[in-house]
C-alpha cells in the first residue's frame, strides 16, 4: 500500500522514497514506491507528472492499494529523488477547488447538485441534475463563486471516522465506508474528496464559466479556474481583436457591425436573384437566335466559367419559353454542373443520355424526362459531356424522324 504524501500535503513537490517494485514495459518502466507525492487518475483530476531520478514519469494510477508510475525509461537504485511538475499541479488543484466552490455556488444559488465532474486539458465540466439553468442562475452561481474566491476562505483537510460522517452535512453522499477524507471550503462547502486543493480560495483566482449545454437530460457547465482563466480570456480578445480589425471597428461594435453585414448580404442576395433573371432572359433571347431550327426545334448548347446551378435553372426556364428547344448547359466552379431540359411536347428521355455524361464528369445526378440535372468533380470534361448529349439527341432525332 503506498502511503500518499500528497493527502497531507498537497504543496510538496520534491520528495525521496523507497521502490517496492519496478518493471520493465514496452513502454519503458513502472515503479511503485513506498510513498509517493504523485497524484493517480481518479475523481476526474488527472495525473500528475514529473521526473523521477532521471525518468519522465508520463502516467500514474492507481492500481488497488498501489499508485504505479509509468516511467520512459528505466530506473536504478532504491532510493529515488522525486519531483512533480508544479505548473501542472498546481493548474489543477486550482481547478479541482474552483470545482468545489462552484458546485457548492449552483446548490446555493439554483437548488442544483453536482452529479458528474471531469477536468479535461483546456477546461472543466461538471454536470448539474437539471435539464437546464437559466442564465440568471448561472450568472449568480458564477457571481457566489467568486465572491468565496475573493474572500479567502481556508480550504481545510481532514479525516473523519465513520461514525461521524452523517453530522458533517456532506454536500454530496459518500459511498464509501471507513473513515473519510474530508475538504471544507470554510462556511461554505463540505466534500469528500480525494484529491489535491489549494490552502485557500484567493489561491483559485477566479472562476469563469464558459458554456452550459443539455447533455442526457443534465446540464453539463464548462469552466475554467486561476491561469486557465487568464488563458482563455487573452485567446478571446485575440481572436475578437482579429474580427474587429478586419471590420474597422472597435471591440464593442462588432456584434451590431455582424449583424449590419449579415442583413446587407442577405439584401445582395436578393437583389442578384433578380438581376439573373433579367440576365437569363436576355441571354435566353440571344442563345436562342444563334442556333438552326432543325425539324421544328432547336438545340441550345453553352458552357460557363462559374455560374451556380439556381442561374442554370433560370436560364433553362427562359430559353424553353422562347419555343420549342433542348437547352444543354454546364457550368465550371468549384464543382461542375450539368443541367439539361427540353419542352414538353418534345419526344426522348433526357434520363437516358445523362448517365453517360455523368460518367464523363465524374459525378451524378437525375430528375425528370424533361428536366435533369448532376454534378461532378471533373470540371475538364464538361465540354465533351455537352458535344456527347448533343451528339446523342442528333442521333436519336435521325434514327427517329418526326
Ligand atoms: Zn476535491
Amino acid at each position: 500500500m503506498t502511503e500518499r504524501l500528497y493527502y497531507h500535503d498537497s504543496y510538496l513537490r520534491q520528495f525521496e522514497a523507497r521502490v517496492v517494485k519496478s518493471e520493465q514495459t514496452a513502454q519503458g518502466c513502472e515503479v511503485v514506491l513506498d510513498a509517493t507525492a504523485f497524484y493517480p487518475t481518479s475523481g476526474g483530476q488527472p495525473h500528475d507528472q514529473g521526473i523521477m531520478a532521471s525518468a519522465r514519469i508520463h502516467e500514474v494510477v492507481e492500481r488497488d492499494d498501489e499508485i504505479v508510475h509509468c516511467l520512459t525509461s528505466p530506473v536504478v537504485g532504491e532510493h529515488l529523488q522525486c519531483e512533480i511538475d508544479w505548473v501542472r499541479r498546481f493548474d489543477h488543484m486550482q481547478q479541482h477547488t474552483g470545482q468545489h466552490v462552484l458546485s457548492q455556488a449552483f446548490v446555493r444559488a439554483a437548488k442544483r447538485n453536482t452529479v458528474g465532474f471531469h477536468m479535461g486539458a483546456d477546461y472543466v465540466t461538471i454536470d448539474l441534475d437539471a435539464e437546464a439553468v437559466s442564465s440568471q442562475q448561472i450568472s449568480e452561481a458564477e457571481h457566489l463563486a467568486n465572491e468565496i474566491v475573493y474572500e479567502n476562505r481556508a480550504v481545510g483537510v481532514r479525516t473523519v471516522p465513520e461514525a461521524e460522517v452523517p453530522a458533517l452535512g456532506l454536500r454530496k453522499e459518500s459511498q464509501r465506508t471507513g473513515p473519510l477524507r474530508v475538504v471544507s471550503v470554510e462556511d461554505f462547502d463540505v466534500s469528500a474528496c480525494g484529491g489535491t486543493h489549494v490552502r485557500r480560495t484567493g489561491e483559485i483566482g477566479s472562476v469563469v464559466i464558459r458554456k452550459v449545454e443539455r447533455i442526457n437530460r443534465q446540464a453539463r457547465v464548462e469552466f475554467v479556474c486561476g491561469r486557465r482563466s487568464v488563458v482563455s480570456g487573452q485567446r478571446d480578445l485575440e481572436t475578437l481583436s482579429r474580427v474587429a480589425r478586419q471590420l474597422s471597428v472597435g471591440l464593442s461594435e462588432v456584434p451590431a457591425r455582424i449583424e449590419k453585414q449579415i442583413e446587407e448580404s442577405r439584401q445582395l442576395r436578393k437583389t442578384l436573384q433578380v438581376k439573373n433573371k433579367m440576365l437569363a432572359s436576355l441571354l435566353a433571347k440571344e442563345l436562342y437566335a444563334q442556333v438552326r431550327e432543325e425539324q421544328g426545334s432547336r438545340i441550345v448548347k453553352q458552357l460557363f466559367e462559374n455560374e451556380e446551378m439556381e442561374f442554370l435553372k433560370l436560364l433553362g426556364q427562359a430559353l424553353l419559353s422562347q419555343g420549342n428547344c433542348v437547352v444543354l448547359l454546364a457550368s465550371g466552379g468549384p464543382q461542375g454542373a450539368l443541367l439539361f431540359a427540353q419542352s414538353d411536347n418534345l419526344p426522348g428521355d433526357l434520363r437516358k443520355i445523362l448517365p453517360e455524361c455523368c460518367q464523363l464528369i465524374e459525378g451524378k445526378g437525375g430528375g425528370t424526362r424533361t428536366l435533369v440535372q448532376a454534378g461532378g468533380k471533373n470540371t475538364g470534361m464538361l465540354q465533351q459531356a455537352l458535344d456527347l448529349a448533343e451528339q446523342r439527341i442528333i442521333d436519336k432525332s435521325a434514327a427517329d424522324p418526326r
